[in-house]
């Protein structure tokens, strides 16, 4: 039991993030776990930890614990206080629509305080036979979910669009709209917890939403690989590779993980050839563009370029605050725009960690009982490790600055065009990106537009020559940096 729950807090860790596990999971214990009526048995610290498992995390545990356990359809008991697993336990709780209701023990249902402290949430309590009516439509939609994997919150209506994503968005609709025809396949890359896995599983949805008869299969590459691992141990792999084969949308999320993994890579080859050839649509994921992923094969590289390569960047102050704002909505949380300006501000980089920051302002009023002011917020988020400044400037930031005074597009600083304002602005932006950022020359030039660091390192010679002898232009570059630097 230990062994399992040790893997699964490795993959929440994964998907939702160190601060997620730390709070919530890290206390909870595996209790029990029967294969015939595939019951698991949690423990938690508090009712408190317990219902806001229950409210958010359903979804993972069951999905995760379902993979690890090799089962379908989990059922999922939370105990708490001094329940033991001896008592006759009844489906604790379920979360349904805005609902929470939680029934316990066998006692008759009992109404709990509201677990946030938000105006418009109500708890319910509910009788017995409508709580099993709702599992069972739980367990039909989960159902439904794992038989193409896709996790069903993941969705286009909750993806925020900002300037850091929109390209990947756009091409994601237009595949949408176009599977298998246009941008076969798509590749999407961009650092970690920047939302390439939302934008996957979002797509799959859409899919399946127009078309429930679509064979959808959304994969991790780890799990590829342990699948096609077990399945050559089990002599399967002609099923293996006949189950993949036959698929309409194949998702494969951070394919940089098939690295030095020859014989899945193999594998992979022969399915995205077949897929390719049936115009049926893949989609793959990693945290580098293809030719960047080292122990990848030449051929399967060029092959992830066929299509479209778009990237998702470090988003903006505006779109964090745009995405911690849709977060709160989700988690009813109710939270002022200072708030989420504040939030934003503190979470550079990272989407998962503005959440996981979120989260423990969220679980934190909801504990002593009090609104989300900006003060609580402050307060619960002081220890977070302060970013030192020059890492936390973000490239987009100054890609950004650098566009808006040269009155030239992003793209355009990206794009292979020479015009003169064009190469000016490209220069300047990668001197203040040596300057301001701790990247590398290759990582800047891979962001702006894939080049190299040799175009990089000349481009800046020649602005600090001119910053020597032109002092208009001097002042100009130190303006914009003052910008960047308040932002
Ligand atoms: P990645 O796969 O790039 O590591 P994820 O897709 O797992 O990142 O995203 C991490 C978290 O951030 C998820 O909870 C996701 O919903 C959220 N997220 C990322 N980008 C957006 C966005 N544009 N709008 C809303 N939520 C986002
Ligand atoms: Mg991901």
């Amino acid at each position: 039991m230990h062994l399992i729950w040790d893997e699964f807090l490795k993959i929440i860790k994964e998907e939702a993030g160190s601060q997620v596990v730390e709070t919530w999971f890290k206390a909870v214990t595996l209790l029990e776990w029967d294969t015939t009526s595939r019951q698991v048995i949690l423990k938690a610290p508090n009712p408190f930890v317990k219902n806001w498992i229950q409210q958010h995390y359903t979804q993972l545990l069951k999905t995760h614990l379902g993979r690890l356990l090799h089962a379908d359809d989990l059922k999922i008991f939370i105990l708490c206080n001094n329940q033991t697993v001896d008592e006759k336990i009844i489906p604790a709780s379920v979360t349904h629509d805005n609902q929470l209701f939680v029934i316990e023990k066998k006692q008759a249902p009992k109404k709990i305080t509201p677990t946030l402290t938000t105006n418009n949430m109500v708890n319910v309590g509910k009788s017995r036979s409508e709580s099993s009516l709702t599992l069972m439509t739980l367990e039909k939609k989960e159902k439904a979910k794992t038989s193409s994997n896709l996790n069903p919150s993941y969705l286009f209506n909750n993806f925020i669009v900002g300037p850091s994503n929109s390209l990947a968005h756009a091409a994601a609709c237009a595949v949408v709209n176009n599977l298998g025809k246009v941008y076969n396949p798509l590749f999407i890359y961009g650092g970690t917890g920047l939302g390439k896995t939302h934008l996957m599983h979002a797509i799959g949805n859409e899919v399946k939403h127009k078309n429930p008869k679509a064979i959808i299969r959304y994969e991790t590459s780890d799990r590829f690989i342990n699948e096609f691992i077990n399945a050559i141990r089990l002599d399967r792999s002609l099923q293996f590779r006949e189950k993949y084969q036959k698929v309409d949308l194949l998702l494969l999320d951070d394919i940089q993980f098939l690295s030095n993994k020859e014989q899945t890579q193999e594998m992979f080859f022969h399915i995205f050839n077949v897929l390719y050839e049936e115009q049926k649509q893949i989609i793959l994921s990693s945290d580098t563009f293809p030719q960047e992923i080292t122990g990848l094969q030449g051929r399967l590289k060029s092959r992830m370029e066929w299509g479209l390569v778009a990237d998702i960047q470090f988003p903006d102050l505006e779109t964090k605050t745009a995405i911690l704002c849709k977060k709160a909505e989700q988690h009813r949380l109710t939270i002022s725009e200072e708030v989420a300006d504040y939030i934003a501000s503190r979470v550079r980089s990272n989407i998962r960690e503005l959440e996981g920051a979120l989260i423990r302002v969220g679980a934190f009023a909801s504990l002593i009982n009090q609104p989300i002011s900006l003060d609580l917020a402050k307060k619960v988020l002081l220890n977070l490790a302060e970013e030192p400044k020059k890492e936390g400037i973000i490239l987009s930031t100054i890609l950004k600055n650098v566009a808006k005074n040269y009155d030239v597009s992003i793209n355009e600083i990206k794009s292979k065009k020479r015009f003169k304002d064009i190469s000016i602005a490209r220069a300047v932006a990668f001197f203040l990106m040596k300057k301001l950022s701790d990247c590398s020359l290759q990582a800047i030039g891979g962001f702006i537009g894939g080049r190299d660091h040799s175009t990089v390192i000349h481009a800046i010679n020649k602005i600090e020559e001119l910053m020597i002898c032109d002092h208009a232009f001097k002042k100009k570059i130190e303006m914009i940096e003052q910008r960047i630097l308040s932002e």
